[in-house]
């Protein structure tokens, strides 16, 4: 039996539903959360639980639990589900009412919702790198929520596998911001240079794991907005997010980055990332 949470209770997976009139499933109205688990541990989940309750706060949600109950009740799920490598997708909306675009009554209570799935390293990815198409930024101006709308990252990524390729790359006219789901770094001359963590991004977690990994092992770095002209002049170029880890990047719309292989810096950052891994859940 795979458990899940539904409103703070452990059930079957089977038994878990939802009503159609979940603001979730009517307007994408909530927040979500995807946390790795590796060795049966959550890798950052403070920082995750944290952001999970800004998302939240930001439109107006109140998490029916604190972010210390939110914690015991995951961990209870990934050790029931004796889950070992994997995600632990966590989401919550601001519950059922009939359908109206305004808030319901306040006594109407968010519905909390998570699970886990088995989830491997992506161990060919990591070590061969990946191509990327680039498309027009669409989405809308609040990117610092992790809001369940996904829209405009769905029709980008849907673009990415048309082409084959792992992700979407997007720009604002010429200024790059992020990926669809991953944020985008590139490097100049040793300098890595990533998007500032504003309302046209997502704060990514990896993202913020791979700049104390930088100040620490004195890697200089620049948050600050970059061209499509700096993007096709990098020396190398990586995405980072929770399931892709630091992943790099070979290919640019069609254009090798470099000579085509993951590069110097990138394959350093995955070497100091992996040790942060192991560093909170025991050796991979
Ligand atoms: C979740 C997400 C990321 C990556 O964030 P992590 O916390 O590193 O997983 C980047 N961009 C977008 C749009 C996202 O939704």
């Amino acid at each position: 039996m795979t458990y899940t949470i539904l409103n703070g209770t452990l059930i079957d997976r089977s038994e878990a539903k939802v009503d159609i009139e979940d603001r979730g499933y009517q307007f994408g109205d909530g927040v979500y959360e995807v946390i790795r688990v590796y060795n049966g541990k959550m890798f950052t989940i403070k920082e995750h639980l944290a952001r999970f309750e800004k998302s939240s706060e930001s439109i107006g949600i109140t998490l029916p639990y604190s972010t210390e109950q939110l914690s015991e009740m995951l961990e209870e799920l990934v050790g029931k589900n004796r889950l070992h490598t994997g995600i632990v997708y966590m989401q919550v909306t601001r519950g059922v009412a009939p359908r109206n675009h305004s808030f319901p009554a306040k006594e109407v209570v968010p519905a909390l919702t998570a699970y886990t799935k088995e989830l491997p390293r992506p161990a060919e990815n990591l070590k061969n790198g990946v191509k990327t198409i680039l498309t027009e930024d669409i989405r809308w101006l609040r990117c610092d929520i992790k809001s369940l709308n996904l829209l405009g990252s769905i029709l980008a990524k849907q673009q990415a596998a048309e082409k084959g390729c792992f992700e979407a790359i997007l720009h604002r006219g010429q200024d790059v911001t992020e990926g669809s789901s991953t944020n985008i770094f590139i490097v100049k001359n040793g300098v890595i240079i990533t998007h500032q963590s504003d309302n046209l991004i997502l704060k990514g977690i990896t993202k913020d794991v791979v700049l104390q990994v930088c100040a620490a092992n004195n890697i200089s770095v620049k948050e600050q907005t970059f061209t499509l002209d700096e993007l096709a002049a990098a020396d190398e170029v990586f995405l980072s997010s929770t399931t892709g880890e630091v992943m790099p990047i070979i290919e640019v719309a069609g254009k090798k980055v470099g000579n085509g292989v993951p590069g110097p810096l990138t394959s350093r950052l995955q070497d100091l990332f992996t040790q942060e891994i192991e560093k909170q859940c025991g050796e991979l």
